[in-house]
C-alpha cells in the first residue's frame, strides 16, 4: 500500500484527476447508500409517527363508546330511582297493603343483570322500602358513605357511592347512585338508592383487547377507583386522588396524554372522558412500549437489514477506491518506467545527449519535415581534435571527461527546442538544426567551437595545446526524393576539410574554412 501512495504522489496531473474522479466516485458511492440509510430512517420514523396516530385515534373511539354505554346504563338507572322516588309522595301509598306498594314504587324500576336492589331509607338510614322484599329489609346502612352525605350535604344531587360489598345475600361488590330525598319544607326525609354490581363494568371491560399492559378504569371524579380492568376486582377501594396523573385527568372533561400509572408505574397514552354529566371519569390506557411493539419488531428487522446492506455498499466503495487506486499507481509506475526506458534508449549514457539511434530518427523526421514545409535544414559534425593522442597522454578515462564536456558546449549552445545534440560516435557529436540557414548554423557551430576553446583545457599532443575541435558544417533545402545521407555525406566532406584546414575550425563546402579567432 505504501509503495502504491508513494506512486500515486508521483503522478502525473491527468492521473491524479483519475485519483480525484475515484475518490469522488467512492464518497459518491458511499454518500448514496448513507442517503438511503436515511430515507429508510425516514420512512421508519413515519411509520412510528403512524403508530402513534392510529393508537391516539383508536383509543378516542374506544373512550367514546364506553362512556356513551356507561352514561346510558346510569342515566336509565337514574331515571329508575326518579320514578321511585316520585311514586313515595303518591297519595294514600302509606295504608296500601305491601303488594301495591311494591308495584307503585318499583314497577317503572329497572331491571337488568347488573342492577342490585333499590332502596329508599328513611332519614336514620334504615331500609323502608327495596325493589327486592316486599315488606322493610331489617338492615341500616347509616354508616354508608351516600348516606351520610345526602344527610349532610342537601345539595349533594346524584352520589356515586365507593364501591362495598352488598350486605344483601348477593354480597357482590357494588356501588351505590343514590339521591336525596327532600321533604316539601326542604327537610331531608331519607335517601333513595340503587346498586349497581361491579361485575357490570368488568365485563365490560373485559371484552376489550388493550394489549398486555392497556388498561381501563372508571374513576370518580375525587379519585376513588370504582373499576378497573387488569386488578379492578381484587382492588376496589383503591383511591389516586393525589397523584399528578389523576389530576391531569381532573382538569378537563376530556383529553389525552403520556403519564405513568400511580397504580403499576407503567408508561401509558391516557385518554379520558367525563362520563355524561355523572361524577366519573373513563380512562383508557393503553401502554406505549404496547403501541410502538409492532413498529420495533419492523424496526429491529428492516434497520438491521438496511444497516447491513449499507454497511456492505460502504466497504465495497472502499475496496473499489483501494482497488482503483492500486491500478492507477501500478498503471503510472509502469507508464513512468516505459518512459524511463524510452529515454534511456533514446540518449548517450555517457554524454547524454542523444545517441545515435535518436539522431537517424530526428534526422529522418526533420528532414521530412524540411521538405514539407519547404524550409533549410543544417547538419554539424563536431569532431575532437588529435583525440587518440589525448588519450594516449591522459588516458581514456580524462578522455571520457573531455567528451562530457564537448557535450556541455554543444548543449549550452542549442536554443531552440527543435535543435539536437547527438554522439555520433566515438569523438564525433552532430548537431541538427532544423528550420535554420547556413549564417544561423554557421553561428551555433563557431559558438560550439569557441565554448571548447575558451574552456582552456590543456592538450600537449595538440598543435594548438588546448582540447579542440573541427566542426563541418551543410545546409540543404530538402527536396522531395532526396535522402538526408546526402547532408551527412556533405558535412562529412566539409569536416575532412575543416581538419585538413588545420583543425579548430568551422567549414562549409564550397566556402571558406574559418577560424575565427
Ligand atoms: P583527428 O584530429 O584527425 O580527428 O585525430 P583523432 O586522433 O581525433 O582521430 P582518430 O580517429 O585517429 O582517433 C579517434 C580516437 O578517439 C580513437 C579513440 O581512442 C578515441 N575515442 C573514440 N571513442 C572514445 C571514447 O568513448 N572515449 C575516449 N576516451 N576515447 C575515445
Ligand atoms: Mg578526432
Ligand atoms: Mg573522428
Amino acid at each position: 500500500m505504501r509503495i502504491a501512495i508513494t506512486a500515486l504522489k508521483r503522478l502525473p496531473f491527468r492521473s491524479w484527476s483519475s485519483v480525484s474522479t475515484v475518490r469522488v466516485l467512492a464518497v459518491v458511492g458511499m454518500g448514496v447508500a448513507l442517503g438511503m440509510l436515511a430515507l429508510a430512517g425516514l420512512v421508519l420514523l413515519d411509520a412510528r409517527a403512524d403508530a402513534w396516530r392510529q393508537a391516539k385515534e383508536a383509543s378516542l373511539n374506544l373512550a367514546r363508546a364506553l362512556e356513551q354505554d356507561i352514561a346510558r346504563n346510569l342515566l336509565s338507572f337514574d331515571l329508575s330511582l326518579q320514578g321511585t322516588a316520585g311514586a313515595l309522595h303518591l297519595p294514600g301509598l302509606d295504608q296500601a297493603t305491601p303488594q301495591v306498594r311494591y308495584m307503585a314504587l318499583f314497577d317503572r324500576a329497572a331491571t337488568a343483570e347488573y342492577l342490585g336492589s333499590i332502596l329508599v331509607l328513611d332519614p336514620d338510614g334504615a331500609v323502608v322500602a327495596s325493589s327486592r322484599t316486599l315488606g322493610r329489609a331489617p338492615i341500616n346502612v347509616a354508616d354508608r358513605d351516600y348516606f351520610r352525605i345526602h344527610r349532610d350535604q342537601p345539595d349533594a344531587g346524584l352520589f356515586i357511592s365507593r364501591p362495598y360489598q352488598s350486605r344483601l345475600r348477593s354480597g357482590d361488590p357494588s356501588i351505590a347512585i343514590s339521591r336525596r330525598l327532600t321533604g316539601a319544607d326542604g327537610r331531608f326525609e331519607g335517601v333513595i338508592m340503587g346498586a349497581l354490581r361491579l361485575a357490570f363494568f368488568q365485563d365490560l371491560f373485559g371484552k376489550l383487547n388493550l394489549g398486555s399492559e392497556g388498561l381501563v378504569a372508571l374513576v370518580r371524579t375525587d379519585g376513588v377507583v370504582v373499576a378497573r380492568l387488569p386488578g379492578g376486582e381484587r382492588q376496589p377501594e383503591r383511591d389516586v386522588g393525589d397523584t399528578d396523573t389523576f389530576r391531569r385527568m381532573a382538569s378537563g372533561r376530556d383529553g389525552q396524554f403520556v403519564g405513568h400509572s400511580p397504580i403499576d408505574g407503567v408508561e401509558r397514552l391516557y385518554t379520558f372522558r367525563r362520563v355524561g354529566d355523572f361524577p366519573l371519569l373513563l380512562t383508557v390506557g393503553l401502554s406505549t412500549a404496547d403501541i410502538h411493539a409492532a413498529w420495533w419488531r419492523k424496526m429491529e428487522r428492516l434497520g438491521s437489514i438496511l444497516v447491513l446492506l449499507c454497511g456492505a455498499t460502504i466497504a465495497l466503495c472502499l475496496l473499489f477506491q483501494r482497488e482503483m487506486l492500486r491500478r492507477l499507481a501500478a498503471e503510472s509506475a509502469l507508464t513512468s518506467a516505459a518512459e524511463r526506458l524510452a529515454v534511456m534508449a533514446a540518449t548517450d549514457s555517457l554524454t547524454g545527449l542523444a545517441n545515435r539511434r535518436q539522431f537517424d530518427a530526428v534526422l529522418a523526421k526533420e528532414w521530412r519535415r524540411a521538405i514539407r514545409n519547404g524550409t533549410s535544414f543544417s547538419l554539424l559534425l563536431v569532431d575532437a581534435d588529435c583525440f587518440k593522442a589525448y588519450n594516449d597522454l591522459y588516458g581514456h578515462q580524462q578522455g571520457d571527461e573531455v567528451l562530457r564536456r564537448i557535450a556541455g558546449c554543444i548543449r549550452a549552445a542549442l536554443l531552440r527546442p527543435a535543435d539536437t545534440g547527438a554522439r555520433y560516435g566515438g569523438e564525433e557529436f552532430a548537431v541538427l538544426l532544423p528550420d535554420t540557414d547556413m549564417l544561423g548554423a554557421w553561428n551555433i557551430a563557431e559558438r560550439i567551437r569557441c565554448a571548447l576553446e575558451a574552456r582552456k583545457m590543456p592538450h600537449d599532443g595538440s598543435p594548438s595545446g588546448w582540447v579542440t575541435a573541427s566542426i563541418g558544417m551543410a545546409t540543404a533545402q530538402p527536396q522531395i526524393g532526396q535522402e538526408p545521407a546526402v547532408l551527412v555525406e556533405e558535412a562529412d566532406r566539409a569536416l575532412y576539410e575543416a581538419k585538413r584546414g588545420g583543425r579548430n575550425r568551422v567549414c562549409i563546402l564550397g566556402g571558406t574554412a574559418r577560424k575565427v579567432a
